[in-house]
């Protein structure tokens, strides 16, 4: 279910090509991204942002921010705010281009009144559940509403009464006459209009009628002129509806164009889900680091680079497949491998007593800021005569594969000497090792002229005394399977959500100069993985960092397996 491979042709792109040839549209790109304010973005949307965004920019063209707000119980200004805050973050601009559905509101009445007077509209009294009842099935056709034939002095009439709030909630839409026996079930008279007596976000309490989404969204991109509405593939049974409404209204026609959404292995790309996750406080929030909205992975880390380059590497297809998550966390890393400041951390302190170094002194080595751009200089990192290295670096009684630290071994500190355990301590009554003695070989300093003797494994460390406490968030997979809805039958969704996806380590040790880092800034801990501090819960006081990924890329291996196979086939 897995797909690794991915579309370079972009068929969105020849096809604009092909109108620009031939001087469609007067040779204007314009677009839009129409997100519904009832949650925030996530790597879906982005998808759709760059692509948007994108082809305008590259065609010379314009794309729009358009809020498709038609459902005032479900959007808030909450929402409007983050999803802006999300695109400017990713780095497209809008300029003074910000619309709304809801300020179309007057004109779509109108087109509706419009299309009531051509015999092509009728209020109808029929229930939702009724109206469900009489759409009939894929196989079998629907059935008139018996309100379908009222005049059109009684639809104008009622619709008007229907707009002054004398009816309650539910009681009577506005359907679009149509053909309840068309194959394409949105064809069945499908209803324009609903009464609902809610206060929404930008209208207050003008309107107790409300647009259907599907009567909303061609005539928005209609008034705002738009020649490409790029939308996702479920839309493409709504393509023949949003045809007939503009054919009928004889308004401008873009053209609408699916291409396959993005669904990511291992979590839910759904707003109505990622709301239950946070109102069910499964997660932190919208903007908890596990979450795959633009918020989450803001607060985890990523870059919005990495984001742009991992919605050009997917592609854009016609077919819906699923992408791998090591997809994703290869384009962060390639970018923070190029920029983040390498520091040392040790996230299960191990205490070492380097027994043949004097007491009280301290000398400061020097370190390399980032091995990949030298032009980012170095540090000075204070050696003393205690220190803490991770305690998975060392093993009592090591198997045959580890290299690192045992009783009687030899290790290089990363930077500064080559030291040999020579003492465990342990915990009487636990057992567990609580410290380690060591020796140095002063003759071993990293750069130094005698420091050519070879030990198999470099391992990384702090100084106790000059270390700072921190906590450190380790981040895991939210779903245990690669399908979140691949449940046995009967169970929910939710039993799928992975109990370790969050792991807390209180007392990790930082080297200092990390001390004021600032919220939001991103480091490679070495031998760890990059992180970053959290911009919520990180102070002077307390260093708070969220793990944005592994160092191990897995998915640069898939791709070097897949490169060398198109080579061989
Ligand atoms: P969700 O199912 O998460 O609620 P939606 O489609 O209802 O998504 P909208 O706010 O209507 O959310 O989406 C705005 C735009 O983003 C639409 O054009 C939609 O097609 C696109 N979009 C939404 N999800 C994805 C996705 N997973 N991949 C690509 N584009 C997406
Ligand atoms: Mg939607």
């Amino acid at each position: 279910m897995t797909t690794t491979d991915f579309t370079p042709s972009n068929f969105i792109r020849n096809i604009i090509l092909e109108d620009l040839k031939r001087n469609k549209n007067d040779g204007r790109v314009h677009t839009r991204f129409p997100p519904e304010p009832n949650g925030y973005l996530h790597i879906g949307h982005a998808k759709s942002i760059c692509l948007n965004f994108g082809l305008a920019a590259e065609f010379g063209g314009l794309c729009n921010l358009r809020f498709d707000d038609t459902n005032p119980s479900k959007e808030d200004v909450e929402y409007v705010e983050a999803i802006k805050q999300d695109v400017r973050w990713l780095g497209f601009d809008w300029g003074n281009r910000e619309y709304y559905a809801s300020d179309y509101f007057e004109q779509l009445y109108e087109w509706a009144v419009q299309l009531i007077e051509a015999g092509k509209a009728y209020v109808c009294d029929l229930s939702a559940e009724q109206i469900r009842e009489y759409r009939g099935t894929l196989t079998e056709p629907g059935k008139e509403s018996p309100y379908r034939a009222r005049s059109v002095e009684e639809n104008l009439d009622l619709f008007q009464r229907m707009r002054a709030g004398e009816f309650p909630d539910g009681s009577r839409t506005l359907r679009a006459k149509i053909d309840m026996a068309s194959p394409n079930l949105n064809m069945r008279d499908p209803v324009m209009y609903r009464i609902v007596h809610a206060t929404h976000h930008r209208t207050g309490d003008k309107w107790c009628i409300y647009p259907t989404y599907d009567f909303a969204h061609g005539q928005s991109d209609s008034i705002e002129g738009i020649t490409h509405s790029i939308c996702t593939l479920e839309f493409e049974d709504h393509r023949p509806l949003y045809d007939w409404f503009l054919d009928q209204l004889n308004i401008h026609h873009p053209q609408q164009i699916e291409f396959a959404r993005l669904n990511l292995a291992y979590t839910v790309l759904s707003k109505r889900r990622l709301l239950e996750l946070v109102e069910g406080g499964y997660v932190s929030g919208w903007d908890d680091p596990r979450m795959p909205t633009l918020s989450g992975l803001r607060r985890r880390g990523y870059t919005p680079g990495s984001i742009r380059n991992f919605c050009e590497r997917i592609g854009v297809a016609k077919k819906n497949s699923v992408v791998d998550i090591a997809m994703l966390e290869h384009c962060i890393r390639e970018d923070l491998n190029k920029r983040a400041p390498r520091v040392m951390a040790v996230l299960r302190p191990l205490r070492v007593v380097i027994d043949n170094y004097p007491e009280n002194q301290t000398e400061d080595l020097e370190a390399l800021n980032n091995p990949e751009d030298p032009s980012m200089g170095t540090r000075k990192l204070p050696f003393s005569r205690v220190l803490y290295i991770e305690g998975e670096d060392f093993r009592e009684d090591p198997p045959k594969q580890f290299f690192r630290l045992a009783p009687g071994r030899e290790v290089r500190l990363r930077y500064a000497y080559i030291i040999k355990c020579i003492g465990v301590v342990k915990d009487a009554e636990t057992g567990e090792v609580t410290e380690l003695h060591c020796t140095y070989d002063p003759d071993t300093k990293s750069g130094s002229p005698q420091s050519g003797r070879k030990v198999k494994s470099t391992i990384h460390w702090v100084s106790a005394p000059h270390s700072l406490q921190a906590e450190v968030r380790l981040y895991n997979h939210l779903f245990v399977r690669p399908d979140p809805e691949d449940v046995e039958e009967g169970a929910d969704w939710k039993s799928n959500l992975n109990r370790n996806s969050l792991e807390r380590l209180p007392s990790c040790r930082v080297e200092r100069s990390l001390a004021g880092a600032a919220p939001g800034s991103r480091y490679q801990f070495e031998r760890l993985g990059y992180f970053c501090v959290d911009s919520i819960d990180s102070s002077d006081e307390k260093l708070v960092f969220n793990r944005t990924v592994t160092l191990r890329d897995p998915w640069a291996r898939i791709e070097k397996a897949l490169k060398e196979g198109a080579e061989s086939s």
